[in-house]
């Protein structure tokens, strides 16, 4: 077995993700080297609990580690305040003290609610996360952003909370349903077209396999993508300036996801984002022409096209937006398939008026 080990740099030194085929056999080994705790509070939704939970605890008990299982109901809905109460308080009920380290082993969900159990509990204790969805891997579990969605929009009550290590094990993906491994990849193809124009194309050529689940292949991508990821967020840690260009997508994918209510997967609503970001990136003459010809076919494939697009219902999530600045939407706009056009500050000002016009293309394709 081959691991790959990527380093994420911080304010305060860094962690390492490590990348491999069937890494969590090494979770013990990796938790004492990397957070050693008295006692280990792993924490998963049900669904994953079941499948890669109860494995994960028996290894940590045969290795002699003290760790308990903790379990919320799977979903985007469990990642709220009350679930983070729940978590707390079944932890301080079970008499966790400063001396303890949270294991997530889960998809993105689990990632962000227990990396925000982590970052709160007694003030802060460490947390390793274990990812076990293909969106976690490349995007969530890098970066050390933590939190919970609440009434008022997604994400908006949270800490950043880097880990103390990442362990990508790509056999985990096995289980993962097909329809989550296609919306996860979406963002591994952002990654090559933001940052890296021959892993676009290796993403294009491998495209049947990563969605098998072919745990090598996986592993190649999800290094390379957590790599781009990595280093864009160890140049801009909290997200002050070129972290932004992760946002490729986002604005009008944001806004096409929260306009359906969120039946609209993200990664769905991200692909046709990029598309129409293109769209637009084009007609202001700053995007190759073709650009978003080559993301729509391989998008396409890979994700559900769009259909039944309600331009109105965006409207006013694209006012929302937390990048509009007076009045004007900020838009990270590509120059060409693995480059980000740096405009001023690595996006730019589009008018509501340019964006409406590229919902309004879309919605005539869709
Ligand atoms: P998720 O955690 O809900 O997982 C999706 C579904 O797949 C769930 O039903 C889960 O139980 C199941 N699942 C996960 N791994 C599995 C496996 N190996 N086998 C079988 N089933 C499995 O959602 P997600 O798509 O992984 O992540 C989405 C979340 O990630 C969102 O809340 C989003 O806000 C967050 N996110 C955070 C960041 C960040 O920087 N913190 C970045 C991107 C996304």
């Amino acid at each position: 077995m081959t691991t790959s080990t990527v380093r994420v740099r911080t304010r305060d030194g860094g962690y390492p993700v490590l990348v491999g085929v069937g890494l969590t056999s090494q979770l013990a080994r990796v938790l004492e080297e990397h957070a050693p705790a008295r006692r280990y509070a792993v924490i998963s939704d049900d669904n994953v609990a079941s499948l890669h939970g109860h494995p994960v605890m028996e290894r940590l008990r045969d290795a002699g580690l003290d760790a308990s299982l903790f379990t919320f109901p799977a979903g985007e809905a469990s990642k709220t305040r009350e679930s983070w109460t729940i978590l707390t308080d079944e932890m301080l009920e079970a008499g966790f003290g400063r001396d303890t380290c949270v294991v997530a082993v889960g998809g993105g969900v689990t990632t962000d609610l227990a990396g925000f159990v982590a970052a709160t509990y007694l003030r802060g204790v460490p947390v390793v996360q274990v990812p076990t969805s293909y969106l976690a891997m490349i995007d969530a579990s890098v970066g050390g952003k933590t939190g919970v969605d609440v009434s008022a929009g997604k994400n908006l009550v949270g800490a950043f909370h880097p880990p103390k290590a990442v362990v990508a094990d790509t056999e985990l993906l096995r289980t993962l349903p097909r329809g989550e491994r296609a919306q996860g990849l979406v963002e591994a193809f952002k990654h090559g077209a933001i940052l890296d124009a021959e892993y676009f194309g290796q993403l294009e050529g491998f495209t049947g396999d990563l969605l098998e689940a072919d745990a090598e292949a996986a592993a190649d991508a999800v290094q390379r993508s957590v790599e781009l990821k990595a280093a864009v967020v160890s140049e801009d840690e909290f997200e002050g300036g070129y972290r932004q260009i992760l946002n490729f997508g986002h604005t009008l994918g944001h806004a096409l996801e929260a306009a359906s209510d969120y039946a609209l997967g993200h990664g769905s609503a991200v692909a046709l984002g990029m598309v129409l970001e293109a769209e637009v990136g084009e007609r202001m003459g700053v995007t190759e022409p073709g650009t978003r010809e080559r993301l729509a076919s391989v998008l396409d494939a890979l994700v559900e096209p769009v259909r039944g697009l309600d331009v109105e219902r965006a409207v006013p999530y694209l006012r929302a937006d937390k990048k509009v600045r007076a009045g004007r939407s900020r838009v990270v706009l590509l120059r060409r398939i693995g480059e980000v056009d740096p405009g001023d500050g690595w996006s730019h000002e589009v008018s509501e008026s340019a964006l409406v016009d590229a919902l309004t293309a879309g919605a005539r394709a869709s």
